[in-house]
């Protein structure tokens, strides 16, 4: 089953303690797509500039996303800059450039209004809002957003909320949007906003999804190298939903796998930069580190 998903296509300048690059890219769109595109068909509702290559089309086009909802103004493509120091799981923005994103006012090709899954990547709520309302009866709505819209666009992000089933969000990004430093707490304030269901990012020490009466806990796959976070909850996020909308099950027990590929996926991303490394596995190595996940967590109880 086909998930819709509206996010930013960018290109992302990078800084961290083992290298940087210049204009590669990236995006929530791109990194949320990539990721589900191992899982079912996605279709892609963003905007690029003139200045977008060819190249990245066809990635894309490659990993069978459909492009229909990707319009392409004249202006710059969206871009990013951020660094990392040796704690890997905080960015630090030096400049985002909205460029073209400012006056997007998505559009939703007639064949998209049907979508069952939706997720509203880490874009403007407005945006995020806009795109939802042209949908017509979504079985599972599904949401990221970052400190930067929390910070500029609170109301318009908690009038986003209400129309959420699934916010998928980091730890301290939790903290700042419920206003409360205990994160239990703070996970039951942004339950009240809407989001039956709360996923907390936590980077290298996994993720916590919060439920009805239900915590679940999942570590990160165990890595050695860790080359670059950028993406990393996007194709996490990818992973999350694509699972849940190939397999049409949205019990706990099935978010709770959902949840382990998610986690994979994010694996592969912080290998390499940019989307390098999602260029090169195949689903044989997704599930193999599954196995590994499920055996790193399995113990039994002893008498
Ligand atoms: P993450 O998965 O949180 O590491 O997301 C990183 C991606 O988010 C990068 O590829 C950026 O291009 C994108 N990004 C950064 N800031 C924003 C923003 N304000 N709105 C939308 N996307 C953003």
């Amino acid at each position: 089953m086909s998930i819709l998903v509206v996010g930013s296509v960018a290109f992302d300048s990078i800084q961290t303690p083992f290298g940087e690059v210049d204009e590669v890219l990236g995006g929530s769109g791109c990194y949320f797509s990539t990721s589900a595109s191992f899982f079912t068909d996605v279709s892609l509702v963003a905007v690029v500039g003139d200045d977008f290559p060819q190249e990245h089309i066809d990635f894309l086009q490659s990993r069978n996303i459909d492009l229909t909802g990707l319009q392409k103004s004249p202006g710059a493509t969206f871009r990013w800059k951020g660094r990392y120091e040796y704690d890997l799981n905080e960015a630090h923005t030096l400049e985002t450039h909205l460029n073209v994103f400012e006056t997007f006012q998505p559009q939703l090709p007639e064949s998209y209004c049907d979508a069952e899954y939706v997720f509203l990547a880490n874009i403007d709520p407005e945006l995020q809002l806009d795109v939802l309302q042209q949908v017509k009866n979504p079985r599972l709505v599904a949401c990221d957003t970052m400190n930067f819209w929390i910070d500029g666009k609170k109301q318009a992000l908690i009038k986003t909320l209400g129309r959420v089933d699934i916010l998928v969000i980091n730890e301290a990004e939790v903290r700042q949007l419920a206003d409360e430093p205990n994160l239990i707490k703070a996970a039951e304030i942004i339950r009240g906003f809407g989001p039956k269901t709360l996923v907390v990012k936590r980077g290298e020490y996994g993720v916590l999804m919060f439920g009805e009466g239900s915590i679940f806990s999942a570590p990160a796959y165990p890595l050695e190298e860790v080359f670059d976070p950028t993406g990393a909850g996007d194709t996490f996020a990818g992973g999350f939903v694509g699972y849940l909308a190939a397999t049409r099950n949205l019990t706990e027990h099935n978010l709770r796998k959902a949840i382990v590929f998610g986690t994979v996926m994010a694996s592969f991303t912080v290998e390499k930069f940019s989307l390098e490394r999602l260029k090169e596995i195949d689903y044989a190595e997704i599930e193999s580190r599954y196995k590994r996940i499920k055996l790193l967590t399995d113990f039994a109880d002893i008498g």
